[in-house]
């Protein structure tokens, strides 16, 4: 009989189907270990790569206790250290499944505004001394974390700093952030009513190369989304928007086409999430049809926020 578990022990979720065997000992330890730490209020637990792929082979004896599992880390397929033991052996089959981006939000309850905005700068400090990517943290000059309100309604997600943001440690402040931030102002918010982030908390390096970017590798999107994935926890927008195909690919899992992706709402684990133009975009291509589109699409993350629409901002962008 195969059987499935759900560990809701944090805002990831792992889905285990296993076949029960002294293997179901371990599991029920681990359980039982991860429901302590929830109800001490810890909401991520660690689980390193070479973690999943031992538990990916079948058990014969159960090797792991229970306190191998440590708090304070997102459950990333990249986090660095092991904290189950590796389980070896013959029958049973484990499949981890990645988290479902369409489930609900984590059922853990909201922080108050001290222990949010605690852990809000205990994130930072670890995100800004991370070496996961050794060549870009000997490349940035530094980790651009993100900007704007904690308890921001309105999230933007883009794909990683460019040279101006590297230079200024702020994400979206070279000409397509100034775009981003026109777009942002013409809803009727500010910079720092909304908050702003990237897929990538670092400039991808361009070795020998004195000037353009590149995207991020998907080893890079994969190592540093955990990041995201926390701030967006925390922060528990109302609304999200992706900026372009790799915060889309870096959110959902979705290499499909931008245009095909851009004005149709999605779901990233309960919150609406609007797929739309990268404002890079928007300046290589100026037609007033593209701009209009990306308008539309804010025009609907208006509408889903409750933002009264005037007349004047329904028609920016419309001919004649
Ligand atoms: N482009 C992005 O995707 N992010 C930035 O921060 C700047 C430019």
């Amino acid at each position: 009989m195969v059987e499935n578990l759900r560990l809701e022990t944090s805002s990831r979720e792992l889905h285990f189907r296993v076949v029960p065997d002294a293997y179901t000992d371990l599991l029920d330890a681990t359980i039982q270990r991860l429901e302590e730490l929830k109800g001490r209020g810890t909401r991520f637990v660690s689980v390193s790569p070479e973690t999943l792929a031992a538990l990916a082979l079948a058990p014969r004896s159960v090797a792991a206790s229970a306190t191998s599992v440590a708090p304070a880390r997102p459950l990333a397929k990249a986090s660095p250290s092991p904290t189950v033991e590796p389980v070896r052996g013959t029958t049973s089959t484990l499949i981890v499944e990645p988290p479902d981006t369409s489930a609900a939000v984590p059922s853990t309850p909201p922080l108050n505004a001290e222990a949010k905005a605690a852990a809000f700068a205990e994130l930072r400090a670890r995100a800004l001394a991370c070496v996961k990517c050794p060549n870009l943290a000997s490349s940035r000059k530094n980790v651009v974390f993100g900007v704007g309100n904690i308890d921001a309604e309105l999230m933007f997600v883009g794909e990683a700093p460019g040279a101006d943001e590297d230079e200024q440690g702020e994400p979206f402040v070279g000409k397509a952030g100034q775009l981003l931030t026109k777009i942002i102002q013409t809803m009727g918010f500010t910079r720092e009513s909304v908050y702003i982030g990237n897929i990538l908390k670092c400039r991808p390096d361009t070795p020998g190369q004195s000037a353009g970017n590149r995207k991020p590798t998907p080893e890079e999107m994969q190592t540093c989304i955990p990041y995201l994935h926390e701030q967006i926890d925390l922060i528990r927008p109302k609304v999200l928007v992706a900026l372009g195909a790799t915060a889309v690919e870096g959110l959902l899992g979705k290499t499909i086409g931008i245009t095909k992706l851009r004005g149709q709402w999605r779901t990233y684990r309960g919150i609406p999430l609007m797929p739309t133009y990268h404002p890079a975009y928007l300046l290589r291509n100026q037609a007033l049809s593209e701009k209009r589109r990306v308008w539309e699409d804010m025009l609907a993350v208006m509408e889903k926020l409750g933002t009264p629409i005037s007349e004047k901002q329904r028609n920016f962008f419309l001919k004649g």
